[in-house]
């Protein structure tokens, strides 16, 4: 199968979050907590997603309030934080969810994310992701991990999928109307 038509059968997209949704800094205070920062065209790409019934979620490493907030606040499904074993929340996914892993699409950047890289149907590295995930990757998005590297991501499936931004932002206004679109 082409790039495409491995796209074409994608009903789920996971992603990993620091380096991936993030450009990987993080800003420590002094009380221990973690600043991130997300990209909003991200945040409009799972909205996107969604709107055409595309199904998302996360998978990481690491643990974080704000980040259970902006995954609540993009409806997004799946959330998995504290995680080291990214392959077996994968499997669990698929049985909770009754998808094959050629349903489901997944970008990352480190060798965290290789496991989950190596079995699903269409997987993408970041721009500046670790050389062996670019290896293993189905495609390497043109954009860096927390500048758009997601969007980029999200939009070529729908691309597949015959979904353009003029056939989504019908749904997108009369959601917007109703206040519960929040990039
Ligand atoms: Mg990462």
């Amino acid at each position: 199968m082409d790039l495409r038509e491995k796209a074409a059968c994608i009903r789920l997209i996971l992603m990993d979050v620091d380096g991936t949704l993030t450009d990987g800094t993080l800003t420590v205070l002094p009380d221990g907590e973690e600043l991130k920062s997300y990209h909003v065209r991200d945040g409009m790409g799972i909205l996107m997603a969604q709107l055409v019934g595309i199904e998302t979620g996360i998978i990481t490493g690491k643990t974080s309030g704000a980040l259970e907030k902006r995954a609540s606040r993009l409806k997004m499904k799946h959330l998995y934080q504290g995680i080291l074993d990214k392959g077996a929340v994968l499997q669990k996914i698929l049985s909770d969810t009754g998808l094959s892993s050629e349903n489901v699409a997944y970008i990352g950047d480190d060798l965290g994310d290789l496991s989950v890289i190596k079995s699903v149907g269409l997987s993408a590295a970041v721009a500046d992701a670790h050389a062996l995930v670019k290896k293993h990757s189905h495609m390497i998005c043109s954009l860096r991990g927390g500048a758009g590297a997601v969007r980029e991501f999200i939009e070529f499936i729908l691309e597949v999928q015959g979904y353009h931004w003029e056939s989504i932002e019908r749904k997108f206004l009369s959601l917007e109307r109703s206040k519960t679109f929040n990039p």
